[in-house]
């Protein structure tokens, strides 16, 4: 068995929301300083610049400013983007990228000192507990997503500071005594991945997974890390095939804690 070589791979720029910027603070939380490094992961991020694209409006279903994600410092350049996609204001630094300026050739692009666009409100906002105690974790609340989720996964998949992994062998057909161990996206919403040996598994019922996934991105996460694992995207509200929303869910949560 041998670790897979390190590919040798051109620097990647991104183009990021500020709620994207600050996910990817959190992934590098998990993988980079949560008590050993990840290489895979590392090789990749010292390969990664950021260009942050200002929000002037708020998208329908995001709450960045309840989450405190709506700006970032976080970045190498910055874009605004004017009437509608036909302009876009280009931080100066940028000038050293000409060949993608090139490939603006439609768009009116002025070189210029930016400050980033961020949206001042959202329509969704949303509260956080203070405190989630043992009185909400055993709240009957959760048993209404027994039934309303159906375990699809869709709101892990989409979620920016999902981090859970697990491993797939893949062997090759022609040669049988060789193969690839993977690392592929995992989803704690869905089922067997509470699995344990002997038949047993940590949390059957959706709602126990419902629970699970909310408290750990607005309680546990912040508990050891001090800030919360949420950016306030909205994805997952808008990904969800049974309209379950993660933003009204955690208002509930509110409601009930100032109810005890
Ligand atoms: S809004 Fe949903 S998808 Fe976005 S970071 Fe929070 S939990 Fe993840
Ligand atoms: S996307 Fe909705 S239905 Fe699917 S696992 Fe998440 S909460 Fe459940």
């Amino acid at each position: 068995m041998k670790e897979a070589d390190a590919e040798r791979r051109k620097p990647a720029v991104l183009f990021m929301r500020s709620c994207d910027v600050h996910a990817m603070k959190r992934l590098d939380e998990i993988y980079l300083k949560n008590r050993f490094q990840d290489g895979y992961y590392k090789r990749l991020r010292e390969q990664v610049y950021i260009v942050l694209m200002g929000c002037r409006d708020s998208c329908e279903s995001g709450f960045c400013v309840s989450m405190g994600t709506n700006c970032t410092e976080d970045y190498h350049w910055s874009l605004n983007v004017r009437q509608e996609g036909k302009a876009v204001e280009i931080d100066s630094r940028w000038a050293v990228l000409d060949e993608l300026l090139e490939a603006w050739e439609e768009t009116e692009v002025t070189v210029k000192e930016v400050t980033p666009d961020k949206a001042a409100e959202n329509p969704v906002k949303v509260v956080l507990p203070q405190n989630c105690g043992p009185q909400l974790v055993k709240a009957d609340f959760w048993k209404e997503y027994d039934s309303r989720c159906i375990a699809c996964g869709r709101c892990n998949f989409v979620c920016p500071t999902c981090a859970c992994f697990t491993m797939q062998d893949i062997f090759y057909q022609d040669n049988g005594r060789a193969g690839e161990r993977r690392r592929v996206h995992a989803s704690c919403m869905v089922d067997g991945y509470t699995d344990v040996a002997g038949g047993g598994s940590c949390r059957k019922a959706n709602g126990e997974r419902m629970r699970f996934k909310v408290l750990h991105k607005i309680s546990d996460f912040n508990k050891q890390f001090g800030y919360q694992m949420c950016v306030g995207c909205g994805r997952c509200d808008d990904i969800c095939p049974e309209y379950i929303s993660f933003s009204a869910c955690v208002n509930r949560i509110s409601d009930m804690e100032k109810e005890v």
